[in-house]
């Protein structure tokens, strides 16, 4: 604790590493990783993003995986439909998922930011790599940018921006087909934009957006706009697991010099931790807003202490008290409660769906009508009735009047039959003997069934005349 009171009151940053002493932004050149982390991160982006671009090539039962259709309010998750009456489960999803990356973050500090966040991965997966492959490392990166324009410069900036359009175009391509389904967007290749503008000019759209964030606002994204990375401050706590500098051992920091023998501290403050940064932070400051546990500094101080024969890990996965008081991790009430309120939210969600209807029914009486009386004395109500199929084939509906006595007539037909994937409508009398009311507002129970099989009951009130008494 020594060492930290020392790094608190000396060392500890009070401005941004990415913007200069006059507010003006300092454009970063993160120096290229390579070690054991990075490995694992490379891999795991390629399956990452290997996922996500096969996504909408994805079938099941000739249906994409994968629909979020947020302009037609349609939605498929792996093979199911979802509508907007499925608000309700929608809520719950969220619910739990938030709660699940609270948990996540509350244990495990901000791991998805550098290891699952389609931002961190198109970053440094895609866009950094083209940059490296172009301008070269960080170095030769400055330079360049230094440099007056001349052919290389403009060559080398050219072909980068050129290709980091395409990639943008590609990946709002992917984005798109997630929102409209591969087979609209082919359509939409084959008939040519003139017949999709407004498709086409989201396209447009979503491709500049793309190009900002990856070429010019980068880290910004993490740091300013992303609302989870703002919010993480709120969720860790001393035992939650992030990338940390272990000051007990690291302090007093100082350059390797021999004939110093007062100095006892594993940091040799060569800052290649600080160089590899992608957001520009020192590690060495404690646990900070900008870090996205990306593990770039882990390979960096590792490289350097096998060079200076230490134990590697100076900057590894560890908690705050894991550093200081030794502690091992271990489960804390709060983190026993998330799970807990975690798992019974899980458990609705589940009974929930396992639960859901393919059929969702909406009964309603015909508004500004009260009751009519047929040529044969009988008097009837009429009915309203409408049906969404969530399923993938068409569904033929029949309906029975469960009470009062009575008979259902349909408007039009004989039957009912509704559409895949749609809303069908349709209307009905319910038609009573004018002796059998005997007031003014009955209740009215209908079921609905689809090939004989029983989907749900509605409700509804089947109104008479004032006078019929018995
Ligand atoms: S401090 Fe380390 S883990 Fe955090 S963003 Fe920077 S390099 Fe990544
Ligand atoms: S890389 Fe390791 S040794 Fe070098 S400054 Fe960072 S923490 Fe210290």
């Amino acid at each position: 604790m020594e060492g930290a009171k020392a790094l608190d009151q000396q060392q500890f940053r009070d401005k941004l590493g990415n913007v200069d002493k006059k507010g003006k932004r300092l454009w970063i050149f993160p120096k290229k990783p390579k070690g054991d982390f990075y490995n694992y991160r490379t891999w795991f982006s390629w399956f990452l993003m290997g996922l996500m671009f096969s996504g909408p090539f994805l079938k099941l039962n000739g249906k994409p995986l994968l629909l979020l259709n947020v302009l037609e309010r349609k939605f498929i998750i792996f093979g199911m439909v979802f509508w907007p009456q499925d608000l309700n489960l929608f809520a719950l999803l969220m619910l739990t998922f938030v709660l699940f990356i609270i948990l996540f973050t509350v244990v495990f500090g901000r791991v998805w930011c550098g290891w699952a966040c389609p931002q961190t991965i198109f970053m440094e997966m895609l866009f950094r790599k083209v940059e490296y492959l172009i301008e070269g490392d960080a170095n030769q990166q400055k330079k360049l940018q230094e440099a007056e324009y001349n052919f290389e410069k403009i060559w080398k900036k050219g072909l980068k921006h050129g290709i980091f359009w395409l990639l943008s175009f590609f990946i709002a391509n992917i984005f798109l087909a997630y929102i409209i389904s591969f087979d609209q967007l082919w359509l939409m290749v084959e008939d040519g934009p003139a017949a999709h503008l407004g498709k086409f000019m989201s396209l447009a759209l979503f491709t500049t957006v793309f190009y900002f964030v990856f070429a010019r606002l980068r880290e910004l994204v993490c740091i300013f706009i992303c609302p989870y990375g703002r919010l993480q401050g709120l969720m860790l706590d001393k035992n939650s697991i992030v990338v940390a500098y272990d000051f007990v051992r690291g302090e007093p920091r100082g350059k390797v010099d021999k004939t110093d023998t007062s100095r006892k501290g594993d940091c040799i403050d060569c800052k290649l931790c600080v160089n590899v940064c992608p957001t520009g932070i020192d590690i060495r400051n404690g646990t900070q807003i900008e870090c996205l546990n990306c593990t770039a500094c882990i390979d960096a101080c590792d490289e350097v202490m096998v060079k200076i024969n230490k134990p590697k890990g100076l900057v590894r996965f560890a908690s705050l008290n894991g550093i200081t008081l030794g502690n091992k991790f271990s489960f804390n009430p709060r983190n026993i409660a998330y799970s807990v309120v975690l798992t019974g939210l899980f458990s609705v969600f589940l009974f929930a769906l396992i639960t859901r209807k393919d059929i969702e029914t909406t009964l309603l009486r015909t508004p500004g009508m009260l009751y009519q009386k047929t040529d044969d004395g009988k008097i009837s109500n009429l009915y309203n009735i409408e049906f969404v199929n969530k399923t993938f084939k068409e569904l033929p509906i029949q309906l029975k009047l469960v009470e009062p006595k009575g008979d259902i007539k349909l408007v039009e037909g004989t039957d009912i039959l509704v559409e895949q994937e749609s809303v069908g409508k349709a209307s009905f009398f319910i038609v009573r003997d004018a002796n059998d009311i005997t007031k003014i507002s009955t209740p009215v129970k209908v079921d609905v069934y689809s090939n004989g099989v029983l989907i749900e009951s509605v409700k509804s009130k089947f109104n008479g005349p004032i006078f019929v008494t018995k």
